[in-house]
């Protein structure tokens, strides 16, 4: 997937996830620049936030849901939809929220072409 679409897939989700009045950046990174493949920067205040996601040439083509970049996009976009929840990772509440997360995209997109 190349950064254009992605680009497009992101105002697609957001506007399906109506978050049309968040205003929300989409990084991608090379992989050395990121922790994880993905995680967003949220200001809720300001109804800011930054996505931050490895660039899609660099995810490991294993077929799993996760390395989807768009997988990834709309599971960030989901953390935006649900702030604040005041989970703090590293806890249960917080592990069961990632799996309802990820449920969830893995929902949305199995309607998707
Ligand atoms: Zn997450």
């Amino acid at each position: 997937m190349t950064r254009a679409l992605l680009e497009r897939r992101l105002r697609y989700w957001q506007k399906r996830l109506k978050l049309q009045e968040w205003d929300i950046k989409l990084h991608v990174v090379p992989p050395h620049a990121s922790d994880s493949d993905a995680h967003s920067d949220i200001d809720e205040y300001h109804a800011r936030v930054v996505v931050t996601l490895v660039d899609p040439e660099h995810l490991h083509k294993a077929a799993v849901a996760y390395r989807d970049p768009e997988f990834l996009l709309v599971h960030e976009l989901l953390h935006v939809r649900l702030e604040p929840s005041g989970v703090k990772e590293d806890t249960k509440e917080h592990v069961a929220q990632e799996r309802g997360i990820n449920a969830i995209a893995a929902a949305l997109l199995a309607g998707e072409d």
